[in-house]
């Protein structure tokens, strides 16, 4: 039996095991996907005390290697069901069939990207629709371009993409933005960056590849059509708790879980994006990690 399962390898849960093999734990994490979490698809993080400037891709690899350094496992294989108590431990089921079990888990699960929610929009991913700025941006050099969202990602995508691409057409649904002023700034004062609100996406256009997209002002209800090669959708995250929601207690699909990381469950913790709290960042995750880590090895020792 381990220690700690971590299930998720973004900033939060890799925090985490930093944090939970410096206290000597026999800790392993479980990822899906890629290690990093959202992080990896952000161009460049210039928030993150100390560090004032590193792309995604570098922070996500770094914080892998130095996890990964002190003695964590991460295994590349989703967590698909927790059960258990804290008299008995845990057993985490993973999608390759296998399981594990352990003292402790700690859920660091993340979110993933809101889709628009309208017509062809899965037909058409891939084809000109993307949740991957920095992913994708490259195919669309000297092409045009929308990427639709009020909120940071919306906003660095948009200026990033406008250094690779002939123009961008910001999206979003209010006038006023949701992300960092010193953001929307830094947008506005680019030529080939037209900002288009208070409008909606109804309809996307195009056969076998987008190739315009139909929106919808939400003042007056009037529409109009922009030509576009691609549209990056940036409207925020939802949490990936489907699968924990009979173990835990969920609050808008978000794991309930206080400062303090432990959820309504003992033994089992939460951190980062998936937890309930008002501010989801980079710094904030590897914080939450750090808290539910030590929190894990107290009720490890002490119960
Ligand atoms: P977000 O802050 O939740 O913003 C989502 C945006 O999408 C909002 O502007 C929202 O509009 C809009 N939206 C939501 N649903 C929509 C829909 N169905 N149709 C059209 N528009 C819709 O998400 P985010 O930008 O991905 O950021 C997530 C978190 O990560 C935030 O805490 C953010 O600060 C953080 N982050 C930080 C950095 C950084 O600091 N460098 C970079 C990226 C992300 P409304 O504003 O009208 O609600």
């Amino acid at each position: 039996m381990a220690d700690i399962i971590i299930a998720g390898a973004g900033p939060a849960g890799l925090s985490a095991a930093i944090y939970a093999r410096r206290a000597g734990m026999d800790t392993v994490v479980y990822e899906g996907n890629v290690y990093g979490g959202q992080i990896i698809n952000t161009p460049e993080v210039e928030n993150y005390p100390a560090i004032a400037k590193i792309s995604g891709f570098d922070f996500a690899n770094d914080l892998y290697n130095q996890a990964t350094n002190l003695g964590a496992r991460v295994e590349f294989d989703g967590v698909t069901s927790v059960s258990g108590t804290a008299e008995e431990g845990f057993t985490v089921e993973l999608a390759s069939g296998g399981k594990e079990t352990a003292k402790a888990v700690i859920l660091a699960v993340g979110a993933t990207n809101r889709h628009l929610g309208i017509d062809r929009e899965e037909e058409l991913t891939g084809k000109g629709v993307s949740y991957c700025a920095t992913c994708d941006g490259a195919f669309y050099k000297g092409k045009t371009v929308a990427v639709n969202g009020g909120g940071n990602t919306a906003v660095e995508d948009a200026i990033y993409l406008a250094g690779l691409v002939e123009k961008v057409y910001l999206i979003h649904r209010r006038n006023e933005f949701r992300a960092d002023e010193t953001l929307v700034k830094a947008a506005k004062v680019l030529p080939n960056l037209e900002m288009v609100t208070p409008f909606v996406i109804k309809e996307l256009k195009g056969s076998p590849k987008l190739d315009g997209i139909v929106l919808e002002n939400r003042d007056d209800q009037s529409t109009k059509e922009l030509a576009v090669d691609g549209l990056f959708v940036a409207i925020g995250q939802e949490p990936k708790t489907a699968i924990f929601k009979d173990l835990v207690t969920l609050s808008g699909g978000y794991i309930e879980g206080g400062e303090d990381c432990k959820t309504n469950v003992k033994g089992i913790f939460v951190a980062g994006d998936v937890r309930t709290k008002k501010v989801r960042q980079l710094t904030t995750a590897c914080a939450d990690g750090a808290v539910a880590a030590l929190a894990a090895v107290d009720f490890i020792k002490l119960g």
